[in-house]
């Protein structure tokens, strides 16, 4: 069992809705986990032992009641294995906090890099949306949707390699869902509807992020904060359905193909 102890605490990279992300490394290799998953032990030393920490309190956690997404983050994102979803190595918890060790991903958030460039260019754009989408087929493949597809939660590693984070709105697909989630510029036509949705939900932000790549600026952005979903819904719907139908039928071809 870790401990905040095990680790030196380095510059603090990140805030979360919940808590904070830092920079740290482990003091020494721990022994129980080097013994059983020979793939994690490998994953580690290639790191060079320099991990994130997702701190989130509990005193936070009882005053939001989000214990059952905490858990399911771990559960869902532990599970996970793939070159362009960022690997999350173990958990512990103290009196305080819950701790996720975390992959480092050195480059940070596609959005800063995107918001840099203004836009990519094709080349880019098309690299970092195939990532995406095999990172996507490999998580639906796995009975997983991770509902809050946006450059925030897109992460970069040392070589500028795709992670998809933040497996907090993440679900099992195998039955229909109806949580309302996600991210405004984002949300697909079903959750704005309210009517159930699966895995495609994650396809269709797939698709608002290609536009986005390309343009510098997601196709349905909400002028105002305060925009109500109703109108927000209403005004894209006017807009916008040819080029969102275009998109969804683009992003089911793509998955079809792939499965
Ligand atoms: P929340 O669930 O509260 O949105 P995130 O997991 O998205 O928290 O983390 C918040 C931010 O912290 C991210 O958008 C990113 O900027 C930074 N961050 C999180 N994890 C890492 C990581 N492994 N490497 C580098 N930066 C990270
Ligand atoms: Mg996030
Ligand atoms: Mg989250």
């Amino acid at each position: 069992e870790w401990s905040m102890s095990d680790f030196e605490i380095g510059k603090y990279i990140g805030e979360g809705k919940f808590g904070k992300v830092y920079l740290a490394r482990e003091k020494q290799f721990p022994p129980n986990f080097a013994s059983d998953e020979a793939k994690l032990r490998v994953a580690m030393i290639q790191s060079g032992y320099v991990v994130a920490l997702k701190v989130t309190s509990k005193a936070k956690l009882e005053k939001y009641r989000f214990h059952a997404h905490l858990r399911r983050e771990i559960e869902i994102q532990h599970g996970l294995d793939h070159p362009n979803v960022l690997r999350l190595f173990a958990w512990f918890q103290d009196e305080e906090r819950v701790v996720l060790v975390l992959q480092y991903a050195a480059r940070g958030e596609l959005y800063k890099v995107l918001r840099a460039a203004g836009h990519f260019t094709e080349r880019t754009a098309a690299t970092y949306v195939a990532s995406l989408a095999g990172a996507l087929a490999y998580c639906h493949k796995k009975q997983v949707i991770h509902r809050d597809i946006k450059p925030e939660n897109l992460l970069l590693d040392i070589e500028g390699r795709l992670k998809i984070a933040d497996f907090g709105w993440a679900a099992r697909s195998n039955a229909k869902r109806h949580t309302l989630c996600g991210t405004m510029d984002y949300l697909p036509p079903e959750m704005i509807e309210k009517k159930a949705h699966d895995h495609a939900v994650d396809n269709w932000t797939l698709g608002i992020l290609c536009y986005e790549f390309i343009y510098g600026s997601p196709p349905f952005e909400a002028d105002e904060p305060d925009d109500t979903l109703r109108s927000y819904g209403l005004r894209y719907s006017v807009f916008f359905s040819p080029l969102s139908s275009f998109l969804n039928i683009l992003c089911h071809m793509y998955f079809e193909q792939d499965s």
